[in-house]
């Protein structure tokens, strides 16, 4: 008696903790209510336009945008940039200079203070919230991974994928040799007894499943934990690929990966210094000069 029940107890922690992670993940891609404080009043007939690469409206346009924490002092002033359709936008600049922050309120976490976020040239406020979050894919520093199989994983947001997409989303972020060494393939667990442990894997993970729901803009939060060598090239190709039909808006922690979008938008304290391509910005733009010096860039 006592194997067995010692067995129903073994199931029932791995159970609790499935669940846990699950919360976790479910939290992040539903996003809490606690963070969802945009109230959505579409307009009478907004429609959700996704305009194709080279369109003159950008996808995303942030004008005049005006931001602060409930709690403390502003932080955002004045931001002011565009993402066209189809292109790679960096965000970069010294810690705290409100990077991540403008992540959070494209996605709709947070009320701007002031000015607006557009889609399609429409005010975000005026779209219907749930068709623009399907619209965009958002990839957080610490990337939820959950204590299941690759497959579980992946499926998450796609319930209705076939193993060919999955191995595609898997090949698109540089993870197929990881998975196929496994005899178990999709079906190998993640985590302290299967694979993709290293923070790099998971994140190109998380990417992979953003990438499968097929999203017009992908919002991506690079770590800021060391990458090594490789997972650092991994990650630029992973970038590469995942920009072949959308847009991506990356908030850059190491320029390398950054170095070849289509523009860059320096941030300092709150405020946009400098827009321009790295060679332009190394020329024009003392900041950014100093930030790739630091990283041997230049
Ligand atoms: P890093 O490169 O270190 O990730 P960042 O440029 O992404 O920095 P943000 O994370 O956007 O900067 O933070 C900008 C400012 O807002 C910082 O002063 C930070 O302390 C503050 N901040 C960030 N998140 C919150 C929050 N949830 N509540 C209150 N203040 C916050």
């Amino acid at each position: 008696l006592v194997m067995p029940l010692g067995q129903v107890i073994g199931s029932y922690t791995q159970l609790q903790t499935g669940l846990g992670a699950l919360a976790r993940v479910q939290e992040v891609l539903a996003l809490d209510p606690e963070h969802d404080e945009v109230a959505e009043r579409p307009a009478a007939g907004a429609v959700l336009r996704v305009p194709r690469a080279g369109d003159p409206v950008p996808l995303l346009e942030l004008d005049g945008v005006g931001f602060g924490y409930p709690d403390g002092t502003p932080v955002l002033d004045g931001v002011s940039f565009t993402v066209p359709a189809g292109s790679r936008t960096a965000l970069v600049g010294p810690s705290g200079a409100g990077k991540s922050t403008v992540l959070a309120l494209v996605e709709g976490f947070y009320p701007l203070t002031s000015g607006a976020v557009r889609w399609a040239g429409t005010d975000v406020r005026e779209l219907p919230r749930a068709a623009l979050r399907a619209r965009m894919g958002y990839v957080e520093q610490e990337a939820p991974v959950l204590a299941g199989t690759v497959r579980e994983n992946l499926l998450l947001a796609t319930p209705d994928a076939d193993d060919a997409q999955l191995w595609q989303a898997l090949a698109d972020v540089g993870l197929t040799a990881v998975v196929a060494r496994s005899p178990l393939g999709l079906d190998v667990p993640v985590g302290d007894d299967g694979v993709l442990l290293s923070g790099g894997e998971r994140q190109r993970l998380a990417i992979a499943r953003s990438l499968l729901s097929r999203p017009a803009l992908l919002l991506l939060d690079e770590p800021t934990a060391s990458l090594d060598a490789r997972n650092e090239q991994l990650l630029r190709d992973t970038l590469a690929a995942a920009a072949a039909d959308r847009a991506l808006l990356v908030v850059a922690h190491r320029l390398s990966t950054v170095i070849d979008s289509d523009q860059i938008v320096v941030l300092d304290g709150g405020r946009v210094v400098a827009v321009g391509t790295h060679a332009e910005l190394v020329d024009t733009d003392p900041l950014y000069r100093e930030l790739a010096t630091a990283q041997l860039l230049v």
